[in-house]
């Protein structure tokens, strides 16, 4: 039994040789149950050597193999093969999710991209330098009053819930991706860095609050944000940007007006 022949298009390039990007169409029978990674690990075993992709944990943990599977960005290690050809071509624009093509006649083809927003390396290795720069920017670790207190930090569930959705990020960089401000402003931080600047702003266990406002309060932070929510809905671990972004915005708001309510 298998899922079928599907046609795999992949867009290559390779900044070595500063060619034009092009597709390649590779010709793959699809085993039941088989994912895009595992698809793109046949074609690279079998078919073609020479094609460039990430990943490591094939668990959806560690977000190394993102990429745009029929212009919508996805893990391809928690992307099936059958699911992805029958879900035909989706984008994101403005705040809608918006369905461009349907599932047709060529539902077999998959078209695969590298993510956006990033510089293509090679076929679908994107630098993720810029990305994991922003990131360290918002410092995103743990600034207590004390580095080594006697005991053990207590944190209750209550005082937690508001950190916790942020701590599932995979800095998969799927968000940075579909965000039309990271799009058009490079300097922008991006969802993905503000979120986890949020995840340290909400952990009552940070003591660096002040510092990190002054960090994300610009054009470049907070200000620059859109709310298209793009981020939010295409995010594989349900991380929640936007929402991060908007409460940061408003306690900035309110440390101005000299309210300092959380
Ligand atoms: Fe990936 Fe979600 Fe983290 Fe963005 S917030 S990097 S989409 S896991």
């Amino acid at each position: 039994m298998t899922d079928g022949q599907h046609t795999f298009r992949v867009l290559r390039f390779d900044s070595a040789d500063d060619e034009t990007p092009a597709y390649q169409t590779y010709a793959l029978e699809a085993s039941p149950g088989m994912t895009v990674l595992e698809a793109l690990l046949r074609i690279q075993a079998e078919q073609d050597g020479t094609l460039a992709f990430r990943y490591a944990c094939r668990g959806a943990v560690c977000g190394s193999c993102a990429m745009m599977i029929n212009g919508r960005e996805e893990l391809a290690c928690r992307t099936q093969v059958r699911d992805a050809s029958r879900q035909g071509r989706t984008v994101y624009t403005g705040s809608a999710r918006e369905e461009v093509e349907a599932p047709g006649s060529d539902a077999q083809m998959i078209t695969v991209e590298p993510l956006r927003n990033l510089r293509v390396i090679k076929d679908l290795v994107v630098d993720m330098e810029p990305f994991f720069d922003k990131l360290v920017a918002v410092e995103p670790w743990l600034q207590p009053e004390q580095a080594h207190p006697p005991r053990e930090r207590r944190v209750g569930p209550g005082a937690w819930a508001e950190a916790e959705p942020y701590t599932n990020c995979i800095l998969c960089a799927c968000c940075h991706s579909v965000c039309p401000v990271a799009e058009q402003e490079p300097g922008y931080l991006g969802p993905a860095a503000l979120a986890q600047h949020y995840r340290f702003l909400a952990d009552v266990r940070d003591q660096a609050g002040e510092h990190r406002l002054a960090l994300v309060d610009g054009d470049d932070g907070v200000n620059g944000c859109d709310f298209a929510w793009n981020c939010v809905h295409i995010c594989p671990r349900g991380v929640p940007p936007t929402k991060g972004i908007a409460k940061t915005r408003a306690r900035i708001t309110r440390e101005r007006r000299g309210d300092g309510r959380q």
